[in-house]
């Protein structure tokens, strides 16, 4: 992996904000185009967001994008473009939580700061034979508390890459390579086969059913979009005309557009056609998508969205969901 080893701040904390929540494949990609177009904090705070977010496009959790905007412009403009050395320093830049303040931090700097992510919290659960839920407050700090007292503080860069990497390879979620393991006689979760179990979790994410649809309304080559506000999910991309509904919406219901906020009386329509569902899984959500494509004869007014060429809408960000269905 190409930030292994690294000790620039920026890229380590490029890499951590990048792979949280997303697999390191799908990360990859990301982390060589970044560095590419924005090789230094300094570039990536000057750059305007509709460029930052459409280089992000596809990777999700967009509120990391948006917290990667404030911190470079945090470091650039206020630090003089250079990452805080200390914990504290490190955790008042926006997005950057324990983990990744403890990664940036000994991965570059050195300070004696245990990382405790996904794997460490499974390695130690299964070695120390730890029930209690990783989920909850007490079995957090218990692991972390573990993890801090276990760290060679004068090695942390090594020692936080080294249990990583065993998490990750050896004492894998599944099929853990048991046999061989150097804490095979130690290992509680090993000795009383509870590998399978280990490390717990209490509850299970309730997953919030959306259902939203889409209006892709063009006339005279140009179509209709907004950029998404508020505090809801895909803050800062663009969209159609939108419709959201609790419940799945009847195929005639969407085709009557005085639904969608526009009078009907004086215009001529075309229909262009009805998506299929677009399914679009979230970490707490689900979304149900369909998109009606209309031509229209009048570029008419509609509060909060613009008419744009398809040349400009290129330019923008976008959900997943939507450039899925432009196939992008
Ligand atoms: S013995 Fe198995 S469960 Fe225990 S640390 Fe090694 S790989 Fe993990």
């Amino acid at each position: 992996m190409p930030w292994k080893g690294v000790k620039d701040p920026y890229k380590i904390w490029l890499s951590e904000v990048m792979l949280q929540q997303t697999r390191v494949e799908q990360g990859m990609g990301y982390y060589s185009r970044f560095l590419e177009r924005f090789p230094t904090v300094d570039i990536l705070a000057k750059s305007p967001d509709n460029q930052v977010f459409k280089l992000w496009e596809g990777l999700g959790y967009y509120s990391r994008c948006r917290n990667l905007i404030a911190t470079a412009q945090k470091v650039s403009f206020e630090l003089g473009g250079r990452f805080p050395n200390t914990r504290e320093g490190l955790l008042s830049l926006k997005g950057v939580g324990p983990y990744t303040a403890a990664a940036i931090g000994s991965f570059a700097f050195g300070l004696p700061l245990a990382v405790v992510d996904g794997n460490v919290f499974r390695v130690l659960a299964r070695i120390f034979g730890i029930h209690e839920p990783i989920d909850q407050p007490k079995g957090k700090k218990m692991l972390e508390s573990l993890a801090q007292e276990l760290l060679d503080e004068k090695n942390s860069a090594i020692y936080n890459q080294a249990i990583m990497d065993f998490g990750a390879v050896v004492c894998k979620p599944q099929q853990p390579l048991c046999k061989g393991c150097p804490f095979q006689k130690k290992c509680i979760a090993n000795q009383q086969s509870f590998q399978a179990v280990l490390p717990r979790k209490s509850k299970k994410t309730k997953i919030r059913n959306r259902y939203m649809y889409y209006l892709q309304l063009e006339s005279k080559g140009k179509q209709l979009v907004r950029e998404r506000a508020g505090k809801d999910i895909w803050q800062g991309l663009f969209e159609f005309i939108l419709l959201e509904h609790d419940e799945p919406l009847d195929e005639k219901y969407l085709h009557t557009l005085s639904h969608w906020g526009i009078k009907t009386t004086k215009l001529k329509k075309e229909m262009l056609g009805l998506s299929e569902e677009i399914v679009h899984q979230l970490s707490h959500q689900k979304i149900h998508c369909r998109i009606l494509r209309v031509n229209i004869d009048q570029q008419i007014d509609l509060e909060g969205y613009q008419w744009k060429s398809k040349t400009a809408i290129r330019q923008l960000p976008f959900p997943r969901l939507i450039t899925r269905y432009l196939g992008w």
